[in-house]
């Protein structure tokens, strides 16, 4: 028995939400009693491999193929559960990102497993029951959901559980897999970053504004904010639908969903699909200059004033800092 943990890369480069997730299987193995074992797929370098160790991995399974260089949801998934089967690891834990999110049932479905997707705390072993709190409702409620099955599928919320440090290095492993064509139907050929910004879902700071700004022009405030603050830019559906801001940065149930330590939401109104996407950062702060405005009532810190005259001095604030 072990746990098996899916270190995502991107171009790569393992990511924060990667660590947090090796940080949690490796709570998860001790709680067990097993070892913890990493399964990384793509050309990540050998030190970066065996840098997993220092979060809890004792091996690290280096699965480096040209047909798995780029993200393919059903290739994946067929790897993760032949090497989950190969080592006998009954629990598989993934961050729930956006490939995490595709990969979680494919594996569920390959190894006959409970998934719990969206998890935010560690496992409760209690008298032989196996239970798991996740975000249920697109992040507007939380469940706790009971696994009944031998394995177990697990999709860690980014931003939810703290990067740990132990001391040693992983013992990195190749892992060879055979793969089959029928799961490469659909293929990513390349993938081209359109901006060096920070990544909106691992954002820890996002500056987010709505319909309140007016227009795409008035955008140069939320970036000199964002800039300052070393966060990722994001706005509302009707701000996106309209063409002011690109479609990547749209958050809500229909967009993406973030859980940054800091989400400053300004001239957004809180609708209910909006909130879906954003209700998990810790700490919300609302400017808006309707003090009746939703987005208030679900609020850490709010600032009820025009925008045009709250951010300008925000901004000076932070730059005086
Ligand atoms: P508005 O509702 O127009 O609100 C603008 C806010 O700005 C108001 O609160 C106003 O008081 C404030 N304001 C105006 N001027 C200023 C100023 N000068 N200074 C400060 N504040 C000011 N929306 C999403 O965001 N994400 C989704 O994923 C999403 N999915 C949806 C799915 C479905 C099926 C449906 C039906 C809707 C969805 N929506 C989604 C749309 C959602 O219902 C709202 O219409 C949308 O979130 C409103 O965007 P907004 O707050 O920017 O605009």
């Amino acid at each position: 028995m072990s746990v098996l943990i899916y270190a995502e890369n991107a171009a790569g480069k393992f990511k924060k939400s990667t660590f947090e997730a090796v940080s949690y299987a490796k709570a998860i193995a001790d709680q067990a009693g097993t070892n913890l074992i990493a399964i990384s797929i793509g050309n990540v370098a050998a030190d970066d491999l065996a840098a997993l160790g220092k979060y809890g991995a004792e091996k690290v399974l280096n699965v480096s193929n040209d047909k798995l260089k780029n993200f393919v949801n059903q290739a994946y998934a067929s790897v993760i559960a032949e090497a989950a089967k190969a080592k006998g690891a009954d629990i598989v834990v993934l961050s729930n990102s956006f490939s995490g999110r595709g990969l979680a049932p494919r594996i569920g479905v390959k190894l006959h497993a409970g998934v719990a997707d969206g998890a935010v705390a560690l496992p409760v072993l209690d008298g032989g029951k196996f239970t798991v709190k996740k975000t249920a409702f697109s992040g507007k409620a939380f469940a706790t959901v009971e696994l009944t099955s031998a394995n177990k599928v697990i999709a860690l919320t980014p931003n939810s559980y703290k990067v740990v440090e132990s001391s040693a290095a992983g013992q990195v492993e190749d892992f060879t897999v055979e793969t089959k064509e029928s799961d490469f139907k659909a293929m990513i050929k390349d993938i081209v970053r359109s901006t060096d910004k920070v990544s909106l879902p691992d954002a820890e700071i996002v500056v987010s504004a709505g319909r309140g700004l007016k227009g795409p022009e008035n955008w140069g405030m939320v970036e000199e904010l964002a800039g300052l603050l070393g966060a990722a830019t994001a706005c509302s559906k009707p701000v996106s639908d309209a063409g002011w801001r690109p479609h990547s940065e749209h958050v809500g149930q229909t967009g993406i969903a973030v859980s940054p330590n800091l989400y400053i939401a300004i001239g957004i109104s809180g609708a209910i699909q909006h909130l879906a996407g954003v209700s998990s950062s810790k700490v919300i702060v609302v400017i808006n200059k309707d003090a009746e405005a939703p987005f208030f009532k679900v609020a850490d810190y709010g600032i009820v004033g025009d925008a045009f005259e709250v951010l300008p001095k925000l901004i000076d604030a932070v730059k005086a800092y």
